[in-house]
């Protein structure tokens, strides 16, 4: 029974999400005809070619984008979990970040105690990670330190990742996770709400303390096998 009503809240979030994933898509597509069209004239010199070529480019990665994040969403939770020691996964989420953070002068520290034995799906938890950590190098416009921790606390495994960024109000916070909330441009605003819908799945939770101009910390509990 209980799954039964986790399907069908699922699938009242799903209709109501794909509402506005088709709204939002509509934006770039018109935006990118709009440049098409002007393209399509012949007096249009070699200069504005490149860069509405580049503008029409850009539009597309951005409707790929949501319609990406919405069918990771969409996707049938992975039936296979496995239990999976995220200590193994730093080395790989280092050298998947790194690139990120030093081009924008952004430190990263992972400290992941062994072992942190939980019952997941790799890729998923992976997405995850990397979506809160993409999100706190992204909040450190002029550098800083990205901490990612990892440790137990009771029958819990503990992740927390802490940025020196940027910040939010208790407004903000309060509408982390809800689609298209992004105060980014070229963004989707959707990867706080797959990340939430992730852990959930997992049996676990996502809490978030966070201060204008200091910074964030996400802690993200998970039951321990
Ligand atoms: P996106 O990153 O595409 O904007 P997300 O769903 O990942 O969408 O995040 C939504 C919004 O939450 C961001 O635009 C940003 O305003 C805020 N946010 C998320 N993580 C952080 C963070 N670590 N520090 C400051 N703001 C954040
Ligand atoms: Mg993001």
């Amino acid at each position: 029974l209980r799954q039964e009503i986790q399907r069908s809240e699922k699938l009242n979030v799903l209709s109501e999400l794909a509402a506005s994933v088709a709204h939002e898509i509509r934006n770039p597509m018109t935006v990118a005809r709009g440049f098409m069209q002007i393209l399509s004239q012949s007096q249009v010199t070699e200069e504005k070619k490149h860069v509405y070529t580049a503008m029409v480019i850009e539009e597309i990665d951005r409707a790929q984008g949501i319609i990406t994040d919405y069918l990771s969403f969409a996707k049938p939770e992975a039936e296979k979990l496995e239990p999976l020691n995220l200590s193994d996964l730093s080395s790989k989420l280092n050298n998947l970040i790194l690139p990120y953070a030093a081009a924008r002068g952004v430190d990263i520290q992972i400290d992941m105690k062994s072992p942190l034995v939980i019952q997941a799906n790799e890729e998923k938890i992976m997405q995850c990670l990397l979506n809160l950590t993409k999100n706190g190098i992204e909040a450190m416009t002029n550098g800083g330190a990205l901490q990612i921790i990892g440790f137990k606390k009771g029958s819990n495994v503990i992740l927390q990742i802490t940025d020196t960024g940027v910040g939010m109000t208790a407004e903000q916070i309060n509408r982390l996770g809800t689609p298209f909330y992004s105060t980014k441009n070229k963004s989707t605003g959707l990867s706080m709400m797959v990340s939430y819908r992730i852990i959930r799945t997992f049996g676990g939770l996502i809490e978030v303390t966070s201060e204008p101009n200091q910074g964030t910390c996400f802690t993200i509990s998970l039951p321990a096998v």
